[in-house]
């Protein structure tokens, strides 16, 4: 342990992290960072095979997204955003607004994912109550779905082990079972399933949806609930559902937006409208924090009317829209296309998936899953029975230190090891990874 790191221990403490563990793993001192590697103060590098967090997207220290932010530092650094306005946050709301589905007009800036997600669940609230419904005041949400950490946020989200702790102060919703297919919920196969595991939902909406608000859930992957990848059609019967049903249905792209999946945005690959879309991570490609709720006219004219009439949306954070950070933004979806990014990644997903399958002839490896740049591995004690490693055993943290030696991070959710690659990656550097990879799970 360096001077630095026992400073760090001695006054820091790290999120999701026991402290007890840093006395044998301090963490690590990280002094600079160019493209997909980071480096620390004894030399070594790591290669960031979860995008630090599932922000990064076009690399560290690119050129075009800190210069843009150099640039804006020299005019604007910050303002409020009530009674003023700046051109970073209106060039960016339009440009997501273009890229974007359709029926998705209006932004509301935050700056970080778990507040993009309480905005929607408080406009979609507050919706029913300024439209004559007040008794729509519940949310559905899945097992395994993740929405983030602040109380409403995780009054909708699944996870046990993140959350347990305060589960006496969440406020009540439904929860329906996952498209979970490796451990299929209603224990079908994944090739002939016609997604029956929907039906949950469907009979919860059936008797209830007079006092739901909304539907809210991750597209296409279930992220921090562990990597959980589902087919496209379940996500199109929940917006058929949603409409059928007069509740909003919220799609939380914090982690799936810009790219991850092989499109902009996971929700492209269906054809749907949703009423809300939480957007983060990505967003500013790792460089600075912001957050935006996408909505609908329908929405925002709910809460368009005189003042006495009470229907404002009282909503707001101190650094909301923050210039530098829009800057970001536009300077990373500028990288988009100069880099033509999802061209490239496109390209590359192929090869991606190929290397994968070759996990699945390690004992360990019970299921492999992968969208986009995203691939997941699930380690089971028998293959055969699907036995889970109960908790105690800590592989997660196992296969994170040989990870580590091998110059990857491979934080894992639980039992599920996952690479989340920033889409700047070339050819040699994923074959390098997943190589390192395979070899640190056959080790096990
Ligand atoms: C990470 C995440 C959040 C929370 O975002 P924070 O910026 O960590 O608050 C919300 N939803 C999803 C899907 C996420 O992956």
């Amino acid at each position: 342990m360096n001077n630095w790191q026992k400073r760090d221990l001695k006054y820091i403490w790290h999120p999701y992290t026991q402290m007890k563990d840093c006395k044998l793993m301090p963490p690590i001192l990280i002094e600079k960072a160019q493209g997909l590697k980071l480096y620390d103060t004894e030399g070594n590098f790591y290669y960031d095979t979860i995008s630090s967090w599932w922000c990064n997207v076009h690399g560290h220290n690119h050129p075009k997204i800190k210069d843009a932010i150099k640039k804006q530092l020299d005019s604007l650094e910050h303002v409020l955003f009530a009674g003023f306005t700046h051109k970073p946050a209106i060039a960016l709301a339009e440009k997501i607004i273009s890229l974007a589905p359709t029926k998705l007009t209006k932004v509301f800036f935050s700056d970080n994912g778990s507040t993009a997600v309480e905005v929607a669940l408080k406009m979609s609230f507050q919706y029913w109550k300024n439209t004559g419904k007040p008794k729509k005041t519940k949310f559905i949400s899945l097992d395994y779905g993740y929405h983030g950490d602040t109380f409403g946020t995780m009054s909708v989200s699944g996870i046990d082990l993140f959350n347990e702790a305060f589960s006496l102060l969440f406020f009540p919703s439904y929860k329906v079972p996952s498209p979970y297919c490796y451990r299929c919920p209603v224990a079908k196969e994944r090739d002939t399933c016609d997604i029956d595991c929907i039906q949950a939902l469907e009979k919860l909406l059936e008797k209830k949806s007079n006092e739901v608000a909304g539907i809210i859930l991750e597209p296409l992957i279930l992220a921090s609930g562990g990597m959980i990848i589902y087919p496209k059609e379940y996500l199109a019967r929940v917006a058929n559902l949603a409409r059928e049903f007069n509740v909003h249905l919220i799609v939380d792209e914090v982690a799936t937006g810009f790219g991850r999946t092989g499109k902009m945005f996971a929700s492209d690959y269906v054809d749907f409208d949703p009423d809300f879309m939480c957007l983060s991570k990505g967003i500013t490609s790792g460089y600075l924090p912001l957050a935006l709720t996408l909505t609908t006219d329908k929405i925002y004219k709910a809460f368009y009317a005189d003042y006495k009439l009470k229907k404002t949306f009282y909503h707001g954070h101190t650094y909301t829209a923050n210039p530098i950070s829009c800057s970001a933004a536009l300077a990373s979806l500028e990288v988009f296309e100069e880099e033509k990014t999802l061209k490239r990644t496109k390209k590359l997903i192929p090869l991606f998936k190929s290397l994968l399958k070759g996990f699945i002839n390690l004992p360990a490896v019970g299921d492999i899953r992968s969208i986009g740049l995203i691939g997941a591995m699930e380690l089971v004690r028998r293959k055969d029975t699907k036995e889970a490693f109960s908790i105690k055993n800590r592989i997660g943290l196992e296969v994170y230190k040989r990870g580590l030696k091998k110059n990857l991070v491979l934080r894992p959710l639980g039992n599920i090891i996952y690479l989340f690659l920033p889409l700047c990656i070339k050819e040699d550097e994923l074959q390098d990874i997943l190589e390192r990879t395979y070899s640190v799970i056959k080790s096990l």
